[in-house]
């Protein structure tokens, strides 16, 4: 275990066991239509390469890159896109695939914001779920695991840009983000 993390919440196979099971869902759901997958940058990556391997479907990904504003904004869920999709999103049966949703007023702003480009349809596959801190209902179709109201690291969640490369989900030591431990 690394020895920043002070806890591993999800194993490495855990994680890999969940994610066939979700893709194998999603390829029976959507049998007979094409998909487009969507990720925000960056935490979902790990995630996407995964699971696309586990649907069986003709598919596509695209992505999107976002900042969010001040403090005060970030109350109301507001961000700034600052890469938007590269194509257009009209008539497509479109899955929205997010890492972790925690008081989910990210993923409500961007969903709001895709449901405006009219997709034929508009589905969430979220890995990681904190439910205890929801502040805006969230419709997720597919969910990988509820977890505690803990900051977790790993599987493409980062501290600082870092952890993303740990292949299991586990709560990072308080003395790294208090900066007690030096880098
Ligand atoms: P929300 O808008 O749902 O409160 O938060 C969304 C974003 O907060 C996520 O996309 C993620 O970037 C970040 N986030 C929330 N909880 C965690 C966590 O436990 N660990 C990490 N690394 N990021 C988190």
């Amino acid at each position: 275990m690394h020895p920043d993390i002070v806890e591993i919440l999800l194993p490495a196979d855990h994680i890999q066991a969940r994610i066939r099971e979700i893709g194998l869902q999603i390829t029976s759901d959507y049998r007979g239509k094409d998909v487009l997958l969507i990720g925000v940058l960056k935490g979902m990556t790990l995630f996407m390469a995964d699971l696309i391997r586990c649907i069986d479907l003709p598919l596509s990904v695209d992505y999107m890159a976002i900042s969010r504003y001040g403090p005060g904004s970030q109350a109301l869920g507001v961000v700034r896109i600052i890469k938007d999709l590269d194509s257009g999103i009209e008539g497509k049966h479109v899955l929205f695939i997010e890492d972790i949703v925690d008081t989910g007023l990210t993923l409500g702003y961007i969903l709001r914001n895709l449901r405006y480009r009219s997709p034929a349809s508009l589905e969430v596959c979220v890995l990681f779920n904190k439910a205890q801190r929801r502040l805006v209902d969230i419709p997720i179709k597919y969910k990988g695991f509820d977890l505690p109201d803990k900051f977790v690291v790993g599987y493409g969640l980062d501290y600082a840009q870092m952890f993303r490369n740990l292949p299991y989900v586990g709560v990072l030591k308080a003395d790294v983000y208090l900066g007690l431990v030096k880098k």
